[in-house]
């Protein structure tokens, strides 16, 4: 478990309080399944004491979350997940503590909106020609009141019988280099984290170790993304081998960056990204939340 001591004032006497912290997490406001209440009363069970809510492209479910977290006494941390395009390669960069009112975020997420939709268009189009219909409608289904994304396809193309699970559909569809994974309206890297910094948030370089980069290769992306106002990198990425979180731990060292961690999570009984389950921040690592 990530946690993180420290003291507070209770009614009679002083008492260690663990802190957990989980700062990546989804809502069905974008591909998760939960309403945001019942994110925020999941991860209330499972322990966590603040949690960020960092959907994709949207900032749509946080007053939900907020109110619960009112009502639970959680701590809620606002954030989203900018899809941004760097070198051919879709990267996630997660915005915490941003300010979802302020005009530049306002006009980030309804270009990000605009593009999502577009995008979905062009996924259904893509898919068409390998022989499977309608799946605009069908992953508009699976996303109902949320922005549309490729699990939602992925979702669609396992109840319409087309493959056998999610897995499968990004292995032969949807995933990195496939023809359902297109990227090419996403803003740069600058313009992501730049959206973030000007709306008071923490830029966060999201799940490094998941780009299946060559060490070089991720050199040259935080080189980047440093220059372009890059905060924090995450340490910890849901359940994830010690090797990981050590090389990732050298990373933000070497780079001068914070170190956030954060389950990912989307979706119940999916134990690898389930709420607050995961190992703590090496010692070494400067924590994001000392510095809000
Ligand atoms: P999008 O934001 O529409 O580009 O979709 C990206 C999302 O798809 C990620 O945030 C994950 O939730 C999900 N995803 C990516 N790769 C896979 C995979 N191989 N299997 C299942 N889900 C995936
Ligand atoms: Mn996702
Ligand atoms: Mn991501
Ligand atoms: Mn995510």
């Amino acid at each position: 478990m990530a946690t993180h001591d420290q003291w507070r004032w209770p009614h009679r006497a002083f008492k260690r309080v663990q802190q957990l912290y989980d700062l990546h997490s989804h809502s069905n406001f974008s591909d998760g399944i939960l309403r945001p209440q019942d994110l925020v009363s999941r991860a209330k069970e499972q322990g966590v004491t603040t949690l960020a809510l960092t959907d994709h492209d949207t900032t749509a479910g946080l007053s939900e979350a907020k109110k619960m977290a009112g009502e639970l006494q959680i701590e809620l941390i606002e954030g989203i997940e900018l899809s941004s395009l760097w070198r051919g390669i879709g990267i996630h960069i997660v915005g915490l503590k941003v300010d979802s009112q302020h005009p530049v975020m306002q006009q980030a997420v309804q270009q990000q909106l605009e593009s999502r939709e577009q995008r979905a268009r062009q996924i259904a189009v893509k898919l068409e020609k390998c022989g499977f219909h309608d799946t605009y409608a069908g992953a508009a289904q699976f996303a109902g009141d949320g922005i549309i994304g490729r699990p939602h396809f992925a979702r669609h193309l396992v109840a319409a019988g087309h493959v056998k699970n999610e897995a499968e559909a990004f292995k032969s569809y949807l995933g990195a280099g496939k023809v359902g994974d297109v990227k090419q309206l996403w803003p740069d890297i600058a313009t992501a984290v730049g959206w973030i910094r000007a709306s008071g948030g923490v830029a966060v370089l999201a799940h490094p170790d998941k780009y299946n980069m060559t060490r070089t290769k991720l050199r040259a992306l935080l080189d980047l993304f440093v220059e372009s106002g890059g905060q924090a990198i995450e340490v910890v990425s849901g359940k994830q081998q010690s090797q990981v979180t050590r090389d990732m731990a050298v990373l933000a060292e070497r780079y001068g960056l914070w170190a956030s961690c954060g389950s990912d999570f989307h979706v119940p009984n999916q134990p690898w990204q389930e709420l607050g389950s995961f190992t703590p921040l090496p010692e070494k690592c400067d924590p994001v939340w000392c510095h809000w």
